[in-house]
């Protein structure tokens, strides 16, 4: 009998020239995650269905890749929240970067081992800081949260990673300039601020 796992993947955007600073990429972007953000634009495959949202196979990734190696250099690997699949997503990973690609991490930094263990395959990584650190539970949709995994994954990637970048989403209502300036404190460098989109008006 054979067995098949599920995909790991909700689907692939065959061309990106902002997700990945300085290179024309794709993006692979995983089912599931350990957040539960109120806001999230991803919600369906993140958290509300995910075993019900389509899924695109491993299998078809490496295909348009090697196929589109002409025109792609990079590769952004989001989500949902990749270090949820641990050995998988770095097994997956290995296999792009045979194909020549740059690779490119978006994490939420609740792993910081799966970051670790990242160290040498990820050409640059990206960490969603979501808020100060008192209403982290509350932007994340959680009740409790380890705060001390979010200090250790900063710590990780500042020393870590020399091409990274922290970033955190303007949630009206949420997070303040004054949340913003006690998460320039916790990084202790440059901090990318999005603005909030609303998708669903
Ligand atoms: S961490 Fe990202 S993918 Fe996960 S729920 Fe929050 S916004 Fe969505």
């Amino acid at each position: 009998m054979i067995l098949t796992r599920p995909s790991m993947f909700a689907g692939i955007q065959v061309q990106t020239l902002i997700d990945f600073p300085g290179r024309i990429a794709a993006a692979v972007f995983v089912k599931g995650c350990n957040f539960r953000c109120p806001w999230c634009h991803n919600a369906d495959f993140a958290y509300k269905d995910p075993d019900n949202f389509p899924s695109i196979d491993e299998e078809e990734i490496l295909s348009t890749l090697e196929n589109r190696k002409a025109f792609l250099d990079g590769l952004v690997i989001s989500g949902g929240e990749p270090s949820l699949y641990g050995e998988d997503i770095l097994h997956f990973a290995k296999k792009v970067k045979a194909l020549g690609y740059a690779l490119k991490l978006d994490t939420n930094g609740y792993d910081p081992d799966f970051i670790e263990d990242s160290i040498g395959l990820f050409d640059f990584i990206a960490m969603d800081v979501k808020n100060s650190f008192e209403k982290y539970p509350e932007t994340c949709g959680l009740i409790t949260m380890d705060i001390g995994r979010i200090r250790k994954s900063i710590e990780f990637i500042k020393r870590h990673f020399s091409a990274h970048q922290f970033r955190t989403t303007k949630i009206p209502g949420l997070v303040t300039d004054e949340d913003l300036d006690k998460i320039r404190s916790y990084i202790g460098e440059e901090l990318i601020v999005q603005e909030y989109k609303n998708r669903n008006v």
